[in-house]
This record gives structure tokens, sequence and C-alpha cells, in this order.
């Protein structure tokens, strides 16, 4: 299989290009007619010499950016199947507002963290996700909203952190600015707590959003909801965001789904506001989603709102985000597993 022309960043194409003997502004060229004019052919490169355009095609695959399925109406949060040339697919979701339009993006095939409430997890792994096929997902989006999304979450199937250098290879091509130019203030990595992850990402030189799904207060109750816990406690896990803070001067947004009588009590705030007590963040509470492999139920909006009142009264900033309520809100994996 020929490797994908996403998979190269902008250096490695200068290599490339230097390779067939040409000067260093054709990967310039070529990187436009990839995420600006965001060709579909090699043809269609017509400032190139007929000679390259040859050796590019001979080396390399321009992925046809058309999904295999979709979801959803246009201009409503809408999922994506994307398939990949070894016959696999992975889904991305598009989520339009107002004044935005953000990407959700898997990192991997499948998932090997197994955390309860998801759908991914329970599906279990194929492999590690090339960074071409994380460029590939936002190629697709372009091609279905007529231009290229505004916002980037790393929130799909798969562990970001678990497919660390792909993952970060796909943000500065994502990131370039001769190309989509998406700012790296507006591209949020989410890990499920993968401690060393987090601390290469610190010393990154590129200021991407962290966040982190906590989900408890407790060990026994993170390590039922999350085996990652087993690897790396809560103790250990809020140190490393603790450092990661202070290198970067970042907030970190910590993610907490509510399972009624799970975690959602007023007790688990307080010790939840004590965890985090002087480490700049903020929470972002989510409703649970449908999963049926997961035996959990919703919060109450009246717990959800004692839970917010009593973080908010510890000095933790948190919010509700919104449910949608609607089949497609369910958790990531679905629709890949439908088509599987
Ligand atoms: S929530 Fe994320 S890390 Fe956990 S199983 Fe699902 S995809 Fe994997």
């Amino acid at each position: 299989m020929k490797p994908l022309i996403y998979n190269l960043g902008r250096l490695e194409l200068e290599t490339v290009c230097a390779e067939h003997d040409q000067p260093r502004f054709r990967a310039g060229q070529i990187w436009r007619w990839l995420y600006v004019q965001r060709v579909t052919e090699w043809a269609a490169m017509r400032n190139l010499p007929a000679s390259l355009r040859r050796a590019l095609a001979e080396s390399f695959l321009l992925p046809e950016p058309e999904p295999l399925a979709t979801q959803g109406k246009p201009d409503e949060t809408r999922k994506l199947l994307i398939g990949l040339r070894d016959g696999e697919c992975v889904e991305a979701v598009m989520i339009p507002a107002a004044d935005r339009r953000t990407l959700c993006l898997s990192s991997q095939v499948g998932c090997r963290f197994h955390c309860a409430f998801c759908a991914s997890g329970q599906g279990g792994y194929q492999r590690q996700l090339e960074a071409g096929e994380i460029v590939q997902q936002v190629m697709s989006a372009c091609m279905l909203w007529g231009d290229r999304p505004t916002h980037i979450v790393y929130m799909g199937v798969g562990e970001p952190f678990d497919n660390y250098d792909a993952v970060l290879t796909s943000v500065r091509t994502l990131n370039n600015g001769d190309g989509l130019g998406i700012g790296a203030r507006r591209i949020t990595i989410s890990t499920c707590g993968v401690v060393p992850g987090i601390e290469r990402l610190a010393e990154e030189s590129i200021q991407v959003e962290l966040s982190v799904s906590l989900h408890a207060s407790s060990d026994a109750v993170r390590t039922a909801l999350m085996p990652v816990n087993k690897t790396w406690p809560i103790d250990t896990l809020l140190a490393a965001c603790r450092a990661y803070a202070e290198r970067t001067g970042r907030i970190i947004t910590f993610e907490y789904t509510l399972i009624r009588d799970v975690n959602d009590s007023e007790a688990d705030a307080h010790a939840l506001a004590r965890r985090l007590a002087n480490l700049p963040c903020r929470v972002n509470l989510i409703p649970l989603s449908d999963v049926p492999e997961f035996e959990g139920k919703p919060s109450s909006p009246a717990a959800a709102d004692l839970f917010i009142r009593a973080l908010a009264e510890q000095h933790i900033n948190a919010t509700l985000r919104a449910s949608k309520g609607s089949g497609l809100e369910a958790a990531c994996g679905q629709l890949r597993a439908k088509h599987r």
C-alpha cells in the first residue's frame, strides 16, 4: 500500500522534493494544493512539473475525501464514517454552532482503554491511525462543510496519547499557517489520563488545549469506570496535570460524566473540589450518553444543578454540557460498529 501524502509534514515534503531534484518552494506549492485548494487529483496541481506530479502519484496516495457514510442532517451534528485503504473505517463528528465549526477526530481504530461507558472501548482495539488518516478525516469534513473546521477536538475513537507521534504530526499539519491554519488554541487533545503523554505535551512548542477525562474523585470509582486508573491513579494524574499547568501556564479542562448514584452526590462534588484546589482548571460536566453495554443512568437535572453549585462554592468553575438528546449524541464508535 502506498503511504498517504497527508502523512508527510511540511519538512518531509521538502525532503521528497529535494530527492526529486526540485527546489524547496515546490513543497509550498504542493502544500497549498493539498490544504488550501484541497484538490483530490494529482493532475489538478497545475503549476508542478509533469515529472514531479508523476513521481508523487507513483509514491503517494491522495485519498478520496468522500466519506463511506454520514449520519445526521446538514447544519446539525453529523457523523462521518471514513474508509481507510486497508478496509478499516473511522468516525469523525462535525458539530456546527453559531460561531464555530468543531470537528471531533478519531486517533485510533478502536481503543484499548475499555472505559465502562464508551462504545469504542467495548469494541476493542484494531490498530493505530497514521497521521495522514487523522488529517484525512479533516479533509472529508472540509468537503462536506465546504470549508475547514474552526475548532478540532481529539475526542473521538481512541486515546490520542496512545498514538502520540501520529497525533502530534497531524496537529502540526492542521495548524500550519500555509495550509489549513487552524489555531493551536482551537485544537484540544483529550486524554483518559495517560500521564507520559501529558508530560510529553508539556514539553512541546505548540500550545494546544489539554482536556483530561476524570469522571470520579476516588480511585475506587474511577478504576471501576476507567481501568487506566490502575496504571495512573488520581494522585499521579493530578500531579502530572499540576506540572503541566506550571510548565505551560495553560488551564486544563477536566471532563466529568455525571452518573446517577455513582459519582454525582454533593459529597462527590466536594471531594472533586478538594482534588482540584489551586489547579488552574475548569470542569466540563457531561450528561451520560446511552451506551447499551453500560448500566449506569444519567443524573437528574436537580442532582446536576446541586453538583455545579457545590463546585462553585469551592471556587471551581464548572459548566454542564447541553445534551442534544438524540441517538446521534450517543458515544463515539457506534456508527462504525453498525457499519461493520
Ligand atoms: S473514552 Fe476514550 S479512552 Fe476511554 S475507551 Fe473510549 S475512546 Fe478509549
